[in-house]
């Protein structure tokens, strides 16, 4: 499943991107532009514009609430989506698929401490941007693991 988020939902896409979906988003994602962007790569539009229906978007999901939290349950309930399955394996600013690195090639690119206290790295084949399990990552980790609660809930 592949998304298109308007320029309204900058934290939703961010929150999608931890959960591994592929989201494209930025200022040019507006009306027609949303529109044109989502039927070139064939994605699923998420927009608070309640006024792009007018222009006969393809298929889209109107996202209710203007809190990112609420937003994102609406996005996993409507398309089914597990939070917790893809977690972590894109990167938050460019989208692009991560692939995992030796620490030998990353060491040199993180912070001291970080290298003699972490194994695993990930980068980004596009920005090169390194990840790594982190204190922050914990804190996504229990965001996605409450929304999969709430998920089997329901
Ligand atoms: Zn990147």
């Amino acid at each position: 499943m592949k998304f298109a988020a308007d320029r309204m939902l900058g934290k939703l896409a961010k929150w999608l991107r931890i959960m591994g979906q592929d989201v494209i988003y930025g200022p040019h994602l507006t009306g027609y532009g949303l529109i044109r962007a989502a039927r070139q790569e064939d994605r699923l539009i998420l927009t608070r514009d309640g006024r792009l229906k007018q222009k006969q978007p393809p298929d889209y999901i109107f996202v209710e609430s203007d809190r990112y939290r609420e937003q994102l349950r609406q996005v996993v309930k409507a398309c089914g989506l597990e939070p917790l399955a893809q977690a972590f394996t894109r990167c938050l600013e460019c989208n692009a698929v991560l692939e995992p690195r030796a620490k030998d090639a990353v060491k040199a690119l993180v912070p001291p401490y970080v290298a003699s206290t972490q194994e695993r790295f990930f980068a980004c084949p596009r920005c090169n941007r390194v990840y790594w399990p982190a204190t922050h990552h914990e804190r996504m980790l229990e965001e996605l693991r409450t929304l999969a609660l709430l998920e089997t809930r329901n």
